[in-house]
């Protein structure tokens, strides 16, 4: 079985010079009309963009050709009940392309609503799926998921389609390209503070090669969250849960 897994780099390095325009991880999301930004029904605090991605006929069918979609999560406290599909606390958006709006984002909609890392995906490999245990195959598109829990169904309607894990290997050939905070070392190995949004920052730490862990989203104890499609030509929609350890 086949899938296609994203190489990361940080957007807005020289790292990023080539990269996939169609899709993009953290930061702000683009050609998303403002209006439709969703909010948590929970806290009622506007959701974190997650990703957005093109339709792809291999990586990411949606049905039709221009469709875009977009995941996004409550990150406000981690209280709220993200890991369920239905929840409220997470949303999935696939939007047509004449409903795309061209002006850029200034920033998030509100004070409490946390930016994620703005990542590119700079290059896409296809491979068979065979080791799991391979962290490198933990965020994916097309294929099986790997389930941490019980597998998890929503219907026959719902097709896996992406799976995108609590941490991302991400490469910086040049740390001074990015907003970088303090440092530290652990274990031989160095952490730094990347600075995201305003006031924010994340901890990224070596993985060898010019590679650094970086953190997604709050898919509680080390998780992975799963992208279901139902990839319908006149109403597309899409489900979103987590599960983690
Ligand atoms: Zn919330």
């Amino acid at each position: 079985m086949k899938i296609h897994i994203p190489h990361f780099v940080f957007a807005h390095t020289s790292d990023a010079k080539e990269k996939d325009n169609d899709c993009k991880f953290g930061g702000l999301p683009e050609g998303l009309p403002a209006e439709k930004w969703p909010v948590c029904k929970e806290c009622e605090v506007p959701m974190s963009f997650l990703f957005q991605m093109k339709h792809h006929p291999e990586r990411l069918p949606l049905g039709k050709e221009g469709r875009v979609l977009y995941v996004f999560q409550c990150e406000n406290g981690g209280e709220c009940s993200t890991w369920e599909a239905d929840s409220g606390c997470n949303k999935v958006l696939i939007l047509e392309p004449e409903e795309w709006d061209k002006t850029p984002m200034e920033g998030v909609p509100h004070d409490d609503t946390m930016m994620l890392p703005d990542i590119a995906v700079s290059k896409w490999e296809t491979k068979e799926m065979t080791n799991q245990e391979d962290d490198s195959v933990w965020t994916h598109f097309g294929g099986e998921p790997i389930w941490i829990q019980s597998p998890e169904s929503l219907g026959d309607n719902y097709v896996f389609t992406a799976q995108l894990d609590f941490s991302l290997v991400v490469k910086a050939a040049d740390l001074a390209e990015l907003p970088i905070g303090e440092s530290s070392e652990y274990d031989g190995k160095k952490s730094y503070q990347l600075k995201v949004g305003e006031d924010d920052f994340v901890w990224i730490s070596e993985a060898g090669g010019n590679q650094y862990h970086c953190p997604f989203a709050n898919f509680g104890d080390s998780g992975s969250g799963y992208v279901f499609v139902n990839a319908s030509i006149k109403n597309p929609t899409s489900k979103f849960l987590w599960q983690c350890y």
